[in-house]
């Protein structure tokens, strides 16, 4: 039934980011007859991001949809920590927040679809979302994936993922191939340290300073001093900036579980599905997006809840681990964490982890031998 301003829909999904895209993606594959809306604050959707996951991410029921969203694509990745080389031979994806944001877009195009930017929704029920300027929205299904709810500093445990990137144009080809997911050879402060690169092309890299920290504050100014002697002592000296992104994730000891607001819908950060313990959340969210498209309405929550309890056990590891990090372990001696994580994991395992599938198994096997309390 339309309401008063004459919009009705099968999906509205509240916040244009990661998770909405993913559930359009899906929604439009399995039900290419559905109508969905997309409501976002911003001018556009999709924010400012490079979003990368490995192709085991990817189930073989959700390639389809998920592939016209990969961009870039490398057979393997390098990791150098604690003065080891490891190539990981698993493949890895990224999509930007542009590239991303065409596809959905595109993907929308010609179909009784919707996307609506400059449009902050104020109040959300299961059936209904109210815009800032009085407009009423009506759906079967509305989706909260409105993003990471604010950092409550006052209750919240752990620590944070923090990065600052710069996207780079270079004036002579980039030396490696692949990406590098972990050099620490940069000078050690705040937390673990290291850089992360990704050759997005032969001239153009995005290169991040990020860390593990325990505190979220971060100075873009000290980030880039850091990325202009990484880049210097790596023999490129004339580059443009052609870009910048930065996050703060939160890595909790505690917190809101996958699926925390069920039976209310919300996905992505919104909903607590991601890894506690990599910030990402692009895995689950494919399985959520999956699921989404796939169920009746009346049955969502229920589904979800069983996903929810399947990643019950991975979710409170991902905390013991960050309490293992950020808590009992120095921060002079993280390093020895992943320089032990990447020795002792084969290729499958470490899958597994990023996935958020791993076994009882995988985690005894990350766990044991990692340096005790105070070292
Ligand atoms: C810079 C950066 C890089 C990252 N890289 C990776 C990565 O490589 N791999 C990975 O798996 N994870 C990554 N993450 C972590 C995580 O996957 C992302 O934060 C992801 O975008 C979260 O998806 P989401 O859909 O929950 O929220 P978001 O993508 O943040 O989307 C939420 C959207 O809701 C909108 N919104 C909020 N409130 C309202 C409102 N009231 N009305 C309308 N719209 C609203 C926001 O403007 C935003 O567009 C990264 C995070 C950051 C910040």
């Amino acid at each position: 039934m339309p309401n008063a301003t004459g919009k009705s829909f099968d999906y509205i999904l509240v916040g244009g980011g990661l998770q909405s895209g993913l559930m359009a993606m899906a929604i439009r594959h399995h039900q290419p007859e559905a109508r969905l809306a997309i409501v976002e604050r911003e001018s556009q959707i999709a924010g400012n991001h490079t979003w990368s996951f490995h192709a085991t991410d990817v189930p073989a029921k959700s390639s389809a949809w998920v592939a016209p969203l990969i961009e870039s694509r490398w057979p393997s990745y390098q990791i150098l920590v604690g003065g080891r080389k490891r190539s990981v031979n698993l493949e890895y994806f990224s999509t930007s927040s542009a590239h991303f944001a065409s596809v959905i877009s595109h993907t929308l195009q010609g179909s009784d679809c919707e996307i609506l930017t400059n449009a902050t929704a104020t109040e959300l029920t299961g059936n209904r979302v109210t815009l800032h300027d009085g407009r009423q929205l009506d759906a079967a299904v509305v989706f909260d994936n409105r993003g990471p709810s604010r950092v409550d500093m006052q209750s919240y445990t752990g620590g944070f993922q923090k990065f600052w990137g710069f996207e780079i144009l270079l004036e002579n080809d980039w030396p490696i191939a692949n990406p590098i997911v972990m050099d620490d050879r940069i000078d050690q402060r705040d937390g673990f340290r290291f850089v992360y690169t990704l050759p997005l092309e032969r001239r153009r890299v995005l290169v991040e300073d990020t860390r593990f920290s325990n505190s979220p504050s971060i100075d873009r100014d000290e980030c880039l001093d850091k990325v202009q002697t990484y880049l210097s002592d790596r023999g490129c000296r004339h580059y443009k900036i052609v870009r910048e992104e930065s996050g703060v994730l939160p890595m909790p000891t505690g917190g809101p579980l996958p699926g925390s607001e069920l039976p209310k819908l919300a996905g992505g950060y919104r909903g607590g599905w991601f890894h506690a313990a990599t910030g990402y959340s692009f895995p689950m969210s494919i399985a959520v997006a999956e699921i989404v498209a796939t169920t009746p309405v009346e049955n969502m929550p229920a589904v979800l809840q069983v996903l929810a309890n399947e990643h019950l056990g991975r979710a409170k590891f991902a905390r013991f681990l960050n309490r293992l990090l950020f808590d009992l372990v120095k921060p002079k001696t993280r390093y020895q964490i992943f320089r032990r994580f990447y020795r002792v994991l084969d290729e499958s395992r470490i899958a597994r982890f990023y996935g958020h599938r791993f076994t009882r198994t995988d985690a005894f096997r990350i766990v044991v031998g990692i340096p005790p309390m105070g070292l």
